[in-house]
């Protein structure tokens, strides 16, 4: 251990203050760039006046310290006065052995005093038209605000359609067009993080105050920023303001409403908000991770309410899905991206599309800086520390046991000779998943099957491949299997 590492343990208020400079950065920068390039800085230590932070790889290291390395000097130097420069190097997780996490900070304005400037600003939303922003566009600085801002990139033009999300998409454009329809009142919408219900929700909200016959007032904001407001009204004692704000939207769009868990006050006035706009024939959007009946924690009178409407939900992106966003991207960001390169990330970056999205910004803003086409030899090399986090950790073994559980055989069927339809379609199952999820080649594989060659292994793979574009319950079956596997 050195000195400078002592100093951070010492001092405690330095993990306190860079937890809030990354939220601010956060905040500043936006979710999808925050993500790909400041998520993994890490506080390395401080010695004398100046603070080292590291980045995983090189490229990194030189792309925050050109873009953000000053921004990062002004919001230190603003955090502690002793703090005169900002280092910033390459370096992995283990040069970084402090007590950094664990400390969440919630931004500064939602602790702090401006209570009563963010209670008188109106929760409707500016009507700004969207522009087309390119990753490098910055988000206007947001104040205090709590009505949040819409991303300029959330639009229904933007969002790719696929099987898994077709539904989700078509009952969001349906609230835009006609909200307060009998039957989508309230429009809930739920899935796994990064599939883009927050991006619907602001689709819809583009869409409603930008039309020009008779434009709406629209409320948008998280569940955790409706907790906030409602807390300082309370705090402030303008809790009538507050609700009377709120009622007089004409759409209320909550996101992230499993955030009330637990929260019961807010809850409760949640509940009593949501049925004066439905009464009032007026629209509601909520989203969460899951559907109404499994969000244990909330009331059960608030589930059945939010379960009455119309509720839709976002599956995991599958792999054809994953190729259009990647081309749709890209074909906006203006880089040509080789299909080999896009077939590499679909097959590797399956967990969400946030991820995905991340990746495939670094890779351009890579080619964009070094004005060098993008290439597979590239990719490797600029995205190698995520796709190491997604090289996952599932293993052969953990593929077949659930797999077998899932069809019902027994795990010894993963490796026996047995040819039954039964048994040998989960087991080509398991090899087809075995590829997609691991890094194993073809003949390791064809080994831990009972040593099968390397030719049934390729054999399992397409004809998996050709059952799943022909038949829709089997490739939600095996999708499903996948998702199981990678949670
Ligand atoms: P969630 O709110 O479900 O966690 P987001 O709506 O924030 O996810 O989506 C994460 C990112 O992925 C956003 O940048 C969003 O634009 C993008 N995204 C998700 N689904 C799609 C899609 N079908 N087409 C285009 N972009 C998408
Ligand atoms: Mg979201």
């Amino acid at each position: 251990m050195t000195t400078t590492q002592l100093e951070i343990v010492e001092e405690p208020h330095l993990s306190v203050q860079w937890t809030r400079i990354k939220g601010r950065l956060q905040t500043e920068v936006g979710e999808v760039e925050y993500r790909t390039w400041l998520r993994q800085m890490t506080l390395a230590g401080l010695d004398g006046d100046e603070i080292t932070v590291t980045l995983p790889t090189r490229f990194l290291r030189d792309w925050v310290s050109s873009r953000y390395g000053d921004r990062l000097r002004t919001m230190w130097q603003a955090e502690n006065a002793g703090i005169r420069r900002v280092d910033i190097r390459v370096g992995g997780a283990n040069t970084a052995p402090m007590p950094l996490t664990g400390t969440v900070v919630p931004p500064r304005e939602l602790v702090a005093e401006p209570v009563q400037e963010t209670l008188r600003e109106p929760v409707v939303l500016a009507r700004s038209a969207p522009t087309a922003a390119s990753v490098d566009d910055r988000v206007e600085p947001r104040s205090a605000d709590l009505a949040a801002p819409l991303d300029p990139r959330f639009t229904f033009e933007g969002f790719v359609v696929g099987k898994p999300n077709e539904f989700a998409y078509a009952c969001a454009r349906r609230v835009a067009e006609r909200p307060s329809s009998p039957g989508f009142n309230p429009l809930f919408l739920y899935g796994g993080v990064g599939l883009g219900k927050t991006h619907l929700m602001h689709a819809i909200a583009w869409e409603l105050t930008n039309r020009t016959s008779q434009p709406v007032s629209v409320a948008y904001m998280s569940a955790e920023k409706f907790m906030y407001r409602f807390i300082a009204a309370i705090r402030s004692q303008s809790t009538m303001e507050f609700k009377e704000n709120l009622r007089s939207v004409d759409v209320l769009m909550i996101d992230d409403l499993q955030f009330l868990i637990g929260k019961d006050n807010t809850q409760e006035e949640f509940f009593h908000t949501f049925n004066y706009l439905v009464e009032q024939g007026k629209q509601i959007v909520v989203s969460a991770d899951k559907s109404p009946s499994d969000l244990n924690g909330l009331e059960h009178r608030l589930r059945t309410r939010l379960g009455c409407g119309m509720v839709a939900d976002l599956h995991s992106t599958t792999y054809e899905l994953r190729i259009s966003i990647l081309e749709a991207k890209a074909a906006r960001a203006g880089v040509a991206v080789p299909v080999k390169v896009l077939e590499f990330l679909a097959h590797k970056i399956t967990s969400n599309v946030r991820e995905l999205e991340g990746a495939l910004n670094r890779l351009v803003a890579h080619a964009n800086l070094f004005g060098r086409p993008v290439t597979l030899e590239a990719t490797h090399e600029v995205l190698h520390d995520i796709l190491k986090a997604h090289d996952r950790r599932v293993t052969i073994e953990e593929i077949q046991k659930k797999v077998a559980e899932h069809y019902g055989i027994r795990l010894t069927d993963m490796s026996s000779a047995r040819r039954a339809r039964a048994v040998a379609r989960p087991r080509q199952v398991a090899m087809y998943l075995a590829k997609q999820l691991t890094s194993r080649s073809l003949p390791e594989i064809g080994r831990k099957f009972g040593n099968r060659d390397h030719t049934t292994v390729m054999h399992a793979v397409s004809r998996v491949t050709e059952l799943m574009e022909r038949d829709g319950t089997f490739a939600e079956d095996v999708e499903l299997l996948r998702g199981l596997l990678e949670s």
